[in-house]
Protein backbone atom coordinates (compact mmCIF):
# COMPACT_ATOMS: atom_id res chain seq x y z
CA UNK A 1 0.00 0.00 0.00
CA UNK A 2 1.10 3.46 -0.89
CA UNK A 3 2.55 5.71 2.22
CA UNK A 4 0.22 8.98 3.25
CA UNK A 5 1.93 11.75 2.43
CA UNK A 6 1.79 14.10 5.90
CA UNK A 7 3.58 17.54 5.10
CA UNK A 8 4.54 19.32 7.88
CA UNK A 9 5.28 23.37 8.06
CA UNK A 10 7.66 24.75 10.01
CA UNK A 11 10.48 22.54 11.81
CA UNK A 12 10.11 23.48 15.61
CA UNK A 13 9.85 21.49 18.24
CA UNK A 14 5.98 20.65 17.15
CA UNK A 15 7.38 20.11 13.59
CA UNK A 16 10.01 17.79 14.54
CA UNK A 17 7.92 16.04 17.09
CA UNK A 18 5.20 14.98 14.63
CA UNK A 19 7.45 13.90 11.80
CA UNK A 20 8.74 11.79 14.39
CA UNK A 21 5.54 10.67 15.54
CA UNK A 22 4.47 10.24 11.79
CA UNK A 23 7.39 8.14 10.38
CA UNK A 24 6.66 5.61 13.38
CA UNK A 25 3.19 5.57 12.38
CA UNK A 26 3.65 5.14 8.94
CA UNK A 27 3.57 7.86 6.79
CA UNK A 28 5.93 9.35 4.15
CA UNK A 29 7.27 12.41 6.41
CA UNK A 30 8.39 16.02 4.23
CA UNK A 31 9.46 19.02 6.82
CA UNK A 32 9.39 22.48 5.32
CA UNK A 33 10.93 25.57 6.79
CA UNK A 34 10.58 28.98 5.77
CA UNK A 35 13.40 30.00 8.10
CA UNK A 36 15.93 27.80 9.34
CA UNK A 37 15.73 25.06 11.19
CA UNK A 38 17.71 24.66 14.53
CA UNK A 39 21.00 22.49 14.49
CA UNK A 40 19.24 20.01 17.18
CA UNK A 41 15.95 19.50 15.24
CA UNK A 42 18.21 18.82 11.59
CA UNK A 43 20.22 16.40 13.30
CA UNK A 44 17.11 14.72 14.93
CA UNK A 45 15.81 14.86 10.78
CA UNK A 46 18.83 13.63 9.22
CA UNK A 47 19.51 11.08 12.14
CA UNK A 48 15.97 9.66 11.07
CA UNK A 49 16.15 9.63 7.89
CA UNK A 50 13.30 12.37 7.56
CA UNK A 51 13.57 14.37 4.50
CA UNK A 52 13.54 18.17 4.80
CA UNK A 53 13.91 21.46 3.53
CA UNK A 54 14.78 24.82 4.79
CA UNK A 55 14.21 28.63 3.86
CA UNK A 56 11.76 27.66 1.19
CA UNK A 57 8.55 26.14 0.54
CA UNK A 58 8.87 24.07 -2.26
CA UNK A 59 5.61 23.71 -3.80
CA UNK A 60 5.84 20.63 -6.02
CA UNK A 61 6.25 18.83 -2.79
CA UNK A 62 3.83 20.04 -0.63
CA UNK A 63 0.57 20.49 -2.48
CA UNK A 64 0.88 17.06 -3.02
CA UNK A 65 0.28 16.06 1.03
CA UNK A 66 -2.67 13.87 2.16
CA UNK A 67 -2.60 15.91 5.52
CA UNK A 68 -0.66 19.33 6.26
CA UNK A 69 0.39 19.57 9.79
CA UNK A 70 1.10 23.55 10.27
CA UNK A 71 2.86 24.81 12.99
CA UNK A 72 1.12 27.23 15.15
CA UNK A 73 3.14 30.25 14.23
CA UNK A 74 2.21 30.23 10.89
CA UNK A 75 -0.87 32.22 9.83
CA UNK A 76 -3.52 30.96 8.03
CA UNK A 77 -3.66 33.83 5.75
CA UNK A 78 0.13 32.88 4.08
CA UNK A 79 -0.91 32.53 0.40
CA UNK A 80 0.52 28.55 0.69
CA UNK A 81 -1.72 27.94 3.80
CA UNK A 82 -5.08 29.21 1.82
CA UNK A 83 -3.25 27.11 -1.62
CA UNK A 84 -3.67 23.95 0.62
CA UNK A 85 -7.41 25.06 1.83
CA UNK A 86 -8.34 25.46 -1.57
CA UNK A 87 -7.24 22.26 -2.60
CA UNK A 88 -8.84 20.68 0.61
CA UNK A 89 -5.81 19.30 1.84
CA UNK A 90 -6.49 19.25 5.27
CA UNK A 91 -4.69 21.29 7.67
CA UNK A 92 -4.26 20.40 10.97
CA UNK A 93 -2.16 21.15 14.42
CA UNK A 94 0.41 19.04 16.33
CA UNK A 95 -2.29 18.01 19.28
CA UNK A 96 -5.02 17.40 16.33
CA UNK A 97 -2.15 14.75 14.93
CA UNK A 98 -0.67 13.43 17.99
CA UNK A 99 -4.22 13.09 20.12
CA UNK A 100 -5.29 9.72 17.65
CA UNK A 101 -2.46 8.16 18.33
CA UNK A 102 -2.98 7.98 22.62
CA UNK A 103 -6.00 6.67 24.46
CA UNK A 104 -4.46 9.06 27.68
CA UNK A 105 -6.74 11.20 29.75
CA UNK A 106 -6.17 14.80 28.43
CA UNK A 107 -6.78 17.82 29.81
CA UNK A 108 -6.24 20.68 27.55
CA UNK A 109 -5.66 24.42 29.19
CA UNK A 110 -6.38 27.50 27.63
CA UNK A 111 -7.05 31.24 28.10
CA UNK A 112 -5.53 34.50 27.27
CA UNK A 113 -3.44 34.49 30.46
CA UNK A 114 -2.18 31.54 33.19
CA UNK A 115 -2.34 29.15 30.71
CA UNK A 116 1.50 27.66 31.89
CA UNK A 117 0.77 28.62 35.34
CA UNK A 118 -2.05 26.32 35.67
CA UNK A 119 -0.86 23.88 33.38
CA UNK A 120 2.47 23.63 35.26
CA UNK A 121 0.46 23.49 38.81
CA UNK A 122 -1.74 21.01 37.08
CA UNK A 123 0.88 18.50 36.48
CA UNK A 124 2.89 19.50 39.80
CA UNK A 125 -0.58 18.12 41.66
CA UNK A 126 -1.58 15.27 39.25
CA UNK A 127 2.05 14.00 39.17
CA UNK A 128 1.58 13.38 42.79
CA UNK A 129 -0.27 10.37 42.11
CA UNK A 130 -0.39 9.52 38.49
CA UNK A 131 1.68 8.94 35.52
CA UNK A 132 1.43 12.09 33.66
CA UNK A 133 3.29 14.37 31.05
CA UNK A 134 3.29 18.46 30.56
CA UNK A 135 3.25 19.68 27.25
CA UNK A 136 1.58 21.39 24.25
CA UNK A 137 3.58 25.16 24.51
CA UNK A 138 5.51 23.74 27.52
CA UNK A 139 8.70 21.47 26.85
CA UNK A 140 8.91 18.61 25.03
CA UNK A 141 6.43 18.32 22.64
CA UNK A 142 3.55 16.40 22.69
CA UNK A 143 3.81 14.14 19.70
CA UNK A 144 7.15 13.01 20.50
CA UNK A 145 6.06 12.43 24.30
CA UNK A 146 3.28 10.14 22.72
CA UNK A 147 5.70 8.22 20.71
CA UNK A 148 8.55 7.91 23.49
CA UNK A 149 6.46 8.55 26.83
CA UNK A 150 2.79 7.24 26.27
CA UNK A 151 1.63 8.63 29.05
CA UNK A 152 -1.68 7.84 30.74
CA UNK A 153 -2.37 10.85 31.41
CA UNK A 154 -1.43 14.36 29.86
CA UNK A 155 -2.02 18.25 30.81
CA UNK A 156 -1.87 20.14 27.79
CA UNK A 157 -1.19 24.03 27.31
CA UNK A 158 -2.56 24.80 24.40
CA UNK A 159 -2.77 27.89 22.36
CA UNK A 160 -5.90 29.29 20.28
CA UNK A 161 -3.32 29.03 17.57
CA UNK A 162 -3.20 25.23 18.44
CA UNK A 163 -6.87 25.32 18.61
CA UNK A 164 -7.39 26.77 15.28
CA UNK A 165 -6.07 23.43 13.77
CA UNK A 166 -8.37 21.03 15.63
CA UNK A 167 -10.73 18.88 13.64
CA UNK A 168 -11.46 15.72 16.07
CA UNK A 169 -9.13 16.54 19.45
CA UNK A 170 -11.30 16.61 22.03
CA UNK A 171 -9.84 17.02 26.38
CA UNK A 172 -12.10 14.79 28.43
CA UNK A 173 -11.29 18.09 30.92
CA UNK A 174 -10.61 21.24 29.44
CA UNK A 175 -9.65 24.30 31.25
CA UNK A 176 -10.57 28.20 29.94
CA UNK A 177 -8.62 30.70 32.39
CA UNK A 178 -9.99 33.61 30.77
CA UNK A 179 -10.29 35.55 27.61
CA UNK A 180 -8.62 39.07 26.84
CA UNK A 181 -8.01 40.67 23.66
CA UNK A 182 -4.68 39.01 22.21
CA UNK A 183 -2.99 38.29 19.35
CA UNK A 184 -6.14 39.71 17.20
CA UNK A 185 -4.15 40.38 13.97
CA UNK A 186 -4.67 36.59 13.59
CA UNK A 187 -8.16 36.92 13.72
CA UNK A 188 -9.12 39.64 11.48
CA UNK A 189 -9.54 42.04 14.65
CA UNK A 190 -12.83 40.55 15.75
CA UNK A 191 -12.41 39.96 18.98
CA UNK A 192 -15.39 37.12 18.14
CA UNK A 193 -13.44 34.86 16.48
CA UNK A 194 -11.01 34.71 18.85
CA UNK A 195 -13.21 33.74 21.49
CA UNK A 196 -14.90 31.02 19.42
CA UNK A 197 -11.05 29.82 18.53
CA UNK A 198 -10.51 29.75 22.48
CA UNK A 199 -14.22 27.64 22.88
CA UNK A 200 -13.04 25.15 20.38
CA UNK A 201 -10.99 23.21 23.25
CA UNK A 202 -14.85 22.42 24.13
CA UNK A 203 -16.34 21.99 20.88
CA UNK A 204 -16.04 17.81 20.85
CA UNK A 205 -16.81 17.49 24.17
CA UNK A 206 -20.27 15.68 25.44
CA UNK A 207 -21.73 15.34 28.67
CA UNK A 208 -18.96 13.29 29.99
CA UNK A 209 -16.42 15.52 29.64
CA UNK A 210 -15.68 18.87 31.97
CA UNK A 211 -15.18 21.88 31.02
CA UNK A 212 -13.60 24.45 34.13
CA UNK A 213 -13.96 27.79 33.30
CA UNK A 214 -13.71 31.74 35.56
CA UNK A 215 -17.14 32.22 36.63
CA UNK A 216 -16.14 36.08 37.08
CA UNK A 217 -15.06 36.38 33.71
CA UNK A 218 -17.91 38.19 31.55
CA UNK A 219 -16.30 37.71 28.48
CA UNK A 220 -17.08 33.84 29.17
CA UNK A 221 -20.29 33.68 30.83
CA UNK A 222 -21.68 35.82 28.24
CA UNK A 223 -20.62 33.38 25.10
CA UNK A 224 -21.68 30.92 27.22
CA UNK A 225 -25.39 31.84 27.49
CA UNK A 226 -25.27 32.36 23.23
CA UNK A 227 -23.25 29.45 22.68
CA UNK A 228 -24.03 26.97 24.74
CA UNK A 229 -21.28 23.48 25.31
CA UNK A 230 -22.54 19.84 25.45
CA UNK A 231 -20.11 19.70 28.30
CA UNK A 232 -20.44 19.54 31.90
CA UNK A 233 -19.51 22.60 33.45
CA UNK A 234 -17.54 23.56 36.22
CA UNK A 235 -16.89 26.94 37.01
CA UNK A 236 -14.88 28.98 39.44
CA UNK A 237 -15.56 31.67 41.30
CA UNK A 238 -13.97 34.28 43.57
CA UNK A 239 -17.00 36.20 44.68
CA UNK A 240 -20.25 34.54 44.30
CA UNK A 241 -20.92 30.91 45.93
CA UNK A 242 -20.75 27.55 43.33
CA UNK A 243 -23.20 24.62 43.75
CA UNK A 244 -20.70 22.75 40.94
CA UNK A 245 -17.39 23.94 40.50
CA UNK A 246 -15.09 26.06 43.12
CA UNK A 247 -15.41 29.09 44.85
CA UNK A 248 -14.36 31.19 47.78
CA UNK A 249 -15.62 30.84 51.29
CA UNK A 250 -13.77 32.89 53.66
CA UNK A 251 -10.19 31.81 53.59
CA UNK A 252 -11.05 28.40 51.75
CA UNK A 253 -11.38 27.05 48.60
CA UNK A 254 -14.54 24.86 48.17
CA UNK A 255 -14.39 22.41 45.49
CA UNK A 256 -17.78 20.80 44.76
CA UNK A 257 -18.40 17.89 42.31
CA UNK A 258 -21.55 15.83 42.41
CA UNK A 259 -21.72 16.51 46.18
CA UNK A 260 -18.59 15.14 46.52
CA UNK A 261 -16.56 18.25 48.41
CA UNK A 262 -13.12 19.49 49.16
CA UNK A 263 -12.40 22.02 51.30
CA UNK A 264 -8.79 23.94 50.76
CA UNK A 265 -7.42 26.57 53.16
CA UNK A 266 -5.79 29.21 50.94
CA UNK A 267 -3.47 31.10 53.71
CA UNK A 268 -0.42 28.71 52.70
CA UNK A 269 -0.60 29.08 49.01
CA UNK A 270 2.41 28.89 47.47
CA UNK A 271 1.71 31.44 44.91
CA UNK A 272 0.44 35.19 45.67
CA UNK A 273 -2.09 37.33 44.18
CA UNK A 274 -5.71 36.57 43.14
CA UNK A 275 -5.30 35.36 39.37
CA UNK A 276 -3.06 32.44 40.99
CA UNK A 277 -6.04 31.97 43.82
CA UNK A 278 -7.78 31.38 40.29
CA UNK A 279 -5.33 29.53 38.47
CA UNK A 280 -5.11 26.90 41.82
CA UNK A 281 -9.03 26.74 41.40
CA UNK A 282 -8.55 25.41 38.16
CA UNK A 283 -5.72 22.76 39.31
CA UNK A 284 -7.47 21.72 42.08
CA UNK A 285 -10.94 21.05 40.03
CA UNK A 286 -9.13 19.01 37.75
CA UNK A 287 -7.14 17.68 40.05
CA UNK A 288 -10.46 16.62 42.80
CA UNK A 289 -12.13 15.54 38.94
CA UNK A 290 -9.24 13.07 38.80
CA UNK A 291 -9.49 11.50 42.14
CA UNK A 292 -6.28 12.60 43.61
CA UNK A 293 -6.40 12.94 47.47
CA UNK A 294 -7.68 16.30 48.90
CA UNK A 295 -4.31 16.01 51.51
CA UNK A 296 -1.93 15.70 48.18
CA UNK A 297 -3.65 18.66 46.45
CA UNK A 298 -3.28 20.65 49.63
CA UNK A 299 0.09 20.32 50.17
CA UNK A 300 0.83 20.72 46.19
CA UNK A 301 -0.61 23.77 46.41
CA UNK A 302 1.44 24.86 49.03
CA UNK A 303 4.87 23.51 48.06
CA UNK A 304 4.58 24.28 44.51
CA UNK A 305 8.02 26.47 43.44
CA UNK A 306 6.28 28.82 40.70
CA UNK A 307 6.99 29.30 37.17
CA UNK A 308 10.08 31.22 35.59
CA UNK A 309 9.06 34.80 34.60
CA UNK A 310 6.07 34.89 36.36
CA UNK A 311 5.94 36.96 39.21
CA UNK A 312 9.30 34.74 40.24
CA UNK A 313 10.60 36.53 43.36
CA UNK A 314 14.12 37.04 42.61
CA UNK A 315 15.85 38.48 45.61
CA UNK A 316 15.35 40.80 48.40
CA UNK A 317 18.19 43.20 48.96
CA UNK A 318 18.53 45.92 51.89
CA UNK A 319 15.00 44.32 52.71
CA UNK A 320 13.71 45.29 48.80
CA UNK A 321 11.86 42.14 46.92
CA UNK A 322 13.04 42.33 43.59
CA UNK A 323 10.21 40.58 41.08
CA UNK A 324 10.19 39.49 38.08
CA UNK A 325 7.23 39.08 36.03
CA UNK A 326 8.69 39.06 32.51
CA UNK A 327 6.03 37.37 31.25
CA UNK A 328 3.44 40.07 31.34
CA UNK A 329 3.29 41.00 28.38
CA UNK A 330 -0.37 42.97 28.06
CA UNK A 331 -1.77 44.76 30.57
CA UNK A 332 -4.23 42.14 31.89
CA UNK A 333 -1.09 40.12 33.52
CA UNK A 334 0.37 43.26 34.80
CA UNK A 335 -3.28 44.05 36.43
CA UNK A 336 -2.77 41.41 38.31
CA UNK A 337 0.39 41.42 38.75
CA UNK A 338 0.30 45.30 40.76
CA UNK A 339 -2.91 43.92 42.26
CA UNK A 340 -1.01 41.39 44.10
CA UNK A 341 1.82 43.80 45.34
CA UNK A 342 1.53 44.27 48.81
CA UNK A 343 4.36 46.71 49.59
CA UNK A 344 5.11 50.34 47.63
CA UNK A 345 6.59 49.18 44.64
CA UNK A 346 8.94 50.44 41.85
CA UNK A 347 7.43 49.40 38.48
CA UNK A 348 9.60 48.62 35.88
CA UNK A 349 7.58 48.92 32.48
CA UNK A 350 7.51 49.12 28.90
CA UNK A 351 8.99 47.65 26.08
CA UNK A 352 6.85 47.48 22.05
CA UNK A 353 3.03 48.45 22.95
CA UNK A 354 -0.01 46.63 21.07
CA UNK A 355 -2.06 49.36 21.61
CA UNK A 356 -2.63 48.86 24.93
CA UNK A 357 -4.98 51.04 27.30
CA UNK A 358 -3.76 51.38 30.55
CA UNK A 359 -6.53 52.65 32.19
CA UNK A 360 -7.84 49.96 34.18
CA UNK A 361 -4.10 49.94 35.85
CA UNK A 362 -4.60 53.34 37.41
CA UNK A 363 -6.18 52.13 40.77
CA UNK A 364 -3.14 50.24 41.84
CA UNK A 365 -0.85 52.63 40.19
CA UNK A 366 -2.27 55.71 42.55
CA UNK A 367 -2.15 53.30 45.38
CA UNK A 368 0.77 51.38 45.09
CA UNK A 369 3.45 52.81 42.43
CA UNK A 370 5.85 55.32 44.40
CA UNK A 371 7.88 55.09 40.77
CA UNK A 372 7.92 53.93 37.32
CA UNK A 373 10.94 53.41 35.50
CA UNK A 374 10.07 52.82 31.49
CA UNK A 375 12.32 50.82 30.11
CA UNK A 376 11.98 50.50 26.25
CA UNK A 377 13.04 52.28 23.05
CA UNK A 378 9.73 54.30 22.76
CA UNK A 379 8.38 55.59 26.14
CA UNK A 380 6.63 58.32 25.15
CA UNK A 381 3.11 56.81 25.33
CA UNK A 382 3.93 55.62 29.09
CA UNK A 383 5.93 59.09 29.83
CA UNK A 384 2.39 60.61 28.95
CA UNK A 385 0.19 58.82 30.42
CA UNK A 386 1.62 58.42 33.98
CA UNK A 387 3.99 61.17 34.39
CA UNK A 388 1.22 63.02 36.06
CA UNK A 389 0.77 60.50 38.50
CA UNK A 390 3.57 59.07 40.47
CA UNK A 391 6.80 61.37 41.80
CA UNK A 392 9.21 60.07 40.09
CA UNK A 393 9.24 58.80 36.31
CA UNK A 394 12.33 57.90 34.14
CA UNK A 395 13.64 56.03 31.37
CA UNK A 396 16.27 54.18 29.61
CA UNK A 397 17.18 51.66 27.57
CA UNK A 398 19.45 49.28 29.44
CA UNK A 399 18.01 46.80 31.81
CA UNK A 400 21.44 47.09 34.39
CA UNK A 401 20.48 51.18 34.24
CA UNK A 402 17.01 50.39 35.14
CA UNK A 403 17.78 47.98 38.13
CA UNK A 404 20.30 50.48 39.30
CA UNK A 405 17.58 53.09 39.08
CA UNK A 406 15.08 51.34 41.17
CA UNK A 407 18.09 50.46 43.57
CA UNK A 408 18.83 54.15 44.71
CA UNK A 409 15.24 54.89 44.98
CA UNK A 410 14.04 51.80 46.96
CA UNK A 411 13.54 51.98 50.78
CA UNK A 412 13.21 49.06 53.17
CA UNK A 413 10.39 46.99 52.56
CA UNK A 414 9.41 48.18 49.60
CA UNK A 415 9.17 45.73 46.00
CA UNK A 416 10.65 46.32 42.96
CA UNK A 417 8.57 44.35 40.21
CA UNK A 418 9.32 43.85 36.48
CA UNK A 419 5.97 43.93 34.90
CA UNK A 420 6.12 45.38 31.07
CA UNK A 421 2.38 45.13 30.03
CA UNK A 422 4.12 44.79 26.46
CA UNK A 423 6.07 42.66 24.08
CA UNK A 424 9.96 42.25 24.60
CA UNK A 425 11.64 42.41 21.13
CA UNK A 426 12.65 46.47 20.82
CA UNK A 427 15.36 45.66 23.31
CA UNK A 428 15.18 41.31 23.99
CA UNK A 429 14.60 38.37 21.99
CA UNK A 430 12.11 37.43 23.62
CA UNK A 431 10.96 37.84 27.22
CA UNK A 432 12.70 34.97 28.95
CA UNK A 433 16.17 36.84 27.97
CA UNK A 434 14.36 40.35 29.47
CA UNK A 435 13.68 38.34 32.78
CA UNK A 436 17.22 36.88 32.75
CA UNK A 437 18.95 39.89 32.32
CA UNK A 438 16.96 41.06 34.81
CA UNK A 439 17.43 38.91 37.25
CA UNK A 440 21.52 38.79 36.67
CA UNK A 441 21.27 42.71 37.25
CA UNK A 442 19.86 42.41 40.20
CA UNK A 443 22.27 39.92 41.42
CA UNK A 444 24.55 42.16 40.13
CA UNK A 445 23.67 44.72 42.38
P1 LIG B 1 0.19 32.15 29.52
O1 LIG B 1 0.83 30.82 29.41
O2 LIG B 1 -1.28 32.08 29.24
O3 LIG B 1 0.87 33.25 28.81
P2 LIG B 1 1.39 32.47 32.16
O4 LIG B 1 1.02 31.51 33.22
O5 LIG B 1 2.69 32.30 31.47
O6 LIG B 1 0.21 32.53 31.09
O7 LIG B 1 1.30 33.94 32.78
C1 LIG B 1 1.45 35.06 31.92
C2 LIG B 1 1.33 36.33 32.72
O8 LIG B 1 0.00 36.47 33.21
C3 LIG B 1 2.23 36.41 33.95
O9 LIG B 1 2.63 37.75 34.10
C4 LIG B 1 1.33 35.97 35.09
O10 LIG B 1 1.73 36.54 36.32
C5 LIG B 1 -0.04 36.49 34.63
N1 LIG B 1 -1.14 35.56 35.00
C6 LIG B 1 -1.03 34.29 35.43
N2 LIG B 1 -2.24 33.76 35.67
C7 LIG B 1 -3.16 34.72 35.35
C8 LIG B 1 -4.58 34.78 35.38
N3 LIG B 1 -5.34 33.75 35.77
N4 LIG B 1 -5.15 35.94 34.97
C9 LIG B 1 -4.42 37.00 34.58
N5 LIG B 1 -3.07 37.00 34.56
C10 LIG B 1 -2.43 35.88 34.93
Amino acid sequence: MKKKRLVILGGGESGVGTALLAKAKGYEVFVSDKGIIKEKYKKVLIHNEIEWEEQKHTESKILNAYVVMKSPGIPEKVALVQQLINKEIPVISEIEFASKYTKATIVGITGSNGKTTTATLTDHILKQELNVGLAGNIGDSFAKQVLEEDYKNYVLEISSFQLDGIVDFKPQIAVITNITPDHLDRYNYQFENYIASKFSIAKNQTAEDYLIYDADDEVITNWLKTHPVQSTLLPFSLVKVIENGAYLKQENIIITIDNNQIIMPTNKLALEGKHNLKNAMAASTVAHLLKIRKQTIRESLQNFQGVEHRLEHVLKINKVQYINDSKATNVNATYYALESMDAPTIWIVGGVDKGNNYEELFPFVNEKVKAIICLGVDNEKLMSTFGGMVDVIAETQFMTEAIKMAYKIAENGDNVLLSPACASFDLFENYEDRGRQFKEAVRNL
